[in-house]
């Protein structure tokens, strides 16, 4: 018998922070043709989501939405709170961070960003220090990424809540939760968040293309004086209708809808919201687990966050040292048919191509097979390629998920 080519035929796995494993059941939901856009099952279909949505990110308050990535939200926001000139306060920690701050600077907001590196998340003792030298109260709003997904930095939004409340300081709170939403907890009214956002294609399951912000009564107030809003991103019809065509400012991503439901169902309905924010806390830990075993001796391999407390319950990024982050990232997809994130934004003079990196993905639907399954792929890929590593990783990891899921 002649030996494989690769392993890699049979169902692949994209196990990338973003698109996310689209769910078999939400697939045969959007494979439909065009509904009826005036009347109908689409409108019920559609009145249904808004309680599930405000569900998801934990808020009794406003919603909207948007046809667009990501990168959409991020002008949404903007474009609804700000006007030329006004000053915010982005906290980074990571290149999603410094990314809307570079979105709002090019609105023509003066941006000022605290930069706390690519290993860390924001300080919090810092930005209360910050907040109280702004006497004055020129900070219109402070701008962070929950989860910063290209170096899985997570913000302690709980955290950042009370430092603006001790500095006594009204600043509004905005949240990019793309990379959190529907994997880490997050709860809006909760932790005093005014402005949170999410994708569609990351916790929710869904291909890309729609985009949620909540916003909170204050930011609405705050947002009407906004100078830099525009009748397509303006948020307040797009949250209150009534027409149906107001909701999306035209024509309805109709397809995603029948996903969306679908997606909340799952979520808010079935598994509940709680047990999905326990399934990522696991499959996290297990994937964490495995890591710090390959890196017991072998300082070269290590988690980029070193606090648990500061990481991403979705998305775990690593370092291996260029190049065997990105040549074992090749061997996976092209031997064993997973397919890991690369390294983003972590480049140094010795590394320009951030190849010393790898992410993991465990976000949406992602059981406990498919995170063990990944690690034990890497486990082989570094024996193939020679990538020395510590042992014992998937005794490690199996154990968080023994121990996890009981007898
Ligand atoms: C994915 C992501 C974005 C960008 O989303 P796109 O859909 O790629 O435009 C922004 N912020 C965070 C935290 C993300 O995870």
């Amino acid at each position: 018998m002649p030996a494989p080519a690769n392993l890699s035929h049979g169902r692949a796995y994209l196990a990338i922070p973003g698109p996310s494993v689209v769910p078999d059941r939400i697939q045969r939901a959007m494979h439909r043709t065009a509904p009826n856009i005036y009347e109908g099952e689409l409108h019920a279909l559609t009145g249904s989501l808004w309680p599930d949505l405000r569900a998801l990110a934990c808020t009794e308050q406003n919603v909207a939405c948007y046809i667009g990535n990501g990168h959409a939200l991020w002008e949404a926001v903007n474009t609804n709170l700000f006007s030329r000139g006004d000053k915010v306060l982005v906290l980074a920690s990571g290149v999603f961070g410094l990314g809307w701050a570079n979105v709002a600077k090019a609105m023509g907001v003066d941006v000022e960003v605290m930069d706390f590196g690519r290993s860390a998340a924001p300080d919090m003792g810092r930005v209360e220090a910050r907040l109280r030298a702004d006497g004055a109260g020129e900070i219109v709003a402070v701008l962070t990424t929950h989860v910063d997904t290209a170096t899985s930095a997570r913000t302690d939004i709980a955290a950042l809540r009370a430092a603006l409340d001790r500095a006594g300081h009204p600043a509004l709170l905005a949240v990019d939760c793309i990379a959190s939403l529907g994997c880490d907890e997050f709860r809006m009214d909760a932790w005093g968040v005014d402005v949170a956002f999410a994708a569609s294609q990351k916790g929710l399951m869904l291909p890309p293309g729609v985009g949620f912000v909540w916003f909170s009564e204050k930011a609405r107030a705050v947002g009407r004086k906004a100078g830099l809003r525009t009748p397509y991103w303006d948020w307040a019809p797009r949250a209150d209708g009534p027409e149906f065509w107001q909701y999306w400012h035209g024509t309805a991503p109709t397809h995603h809808l029948y996903g969306l439901r679908e997606a909340l169902s799952m979520i808010v309905h079935e598994e509940g919201l709680a047990n999905v924010w326990a399934r990522h806390e696991v499959l996290a830990r297990t994937v964490w687990a495995a890591f710090d075993a390959w890196g017991q001796g072998h300082g070269r391999i290590a988690l980029n966050i070193a606090d648990p407390a500061s990481r991403a319950r979705a998305v775990t990024s690593a370092r291996l040292g260029a190049p065997d982050g990105q040549a074992l990232r090749q061997w996976c997809e092209t031997r064993a048919g997973v397919t890991l994130g690369i390294g983003l934004g972590m480049a140094t003079p010795e590394d320009p191509e951030s190849a010393g990196f790898l992410r993991v993905a465990h976000m949406g639907h992602v059981n406990a097979h498919m995170t063990l399954g990944v690690l034990a792929v890497m486990e082989a890929g570094m024996q193939a390629l020679g990538i020395p590593h510590g042992k014992g990783a998937l005794e490690a990891a199996t154990a968080v998920v023994a121990q996890a899921a009981g007898a």
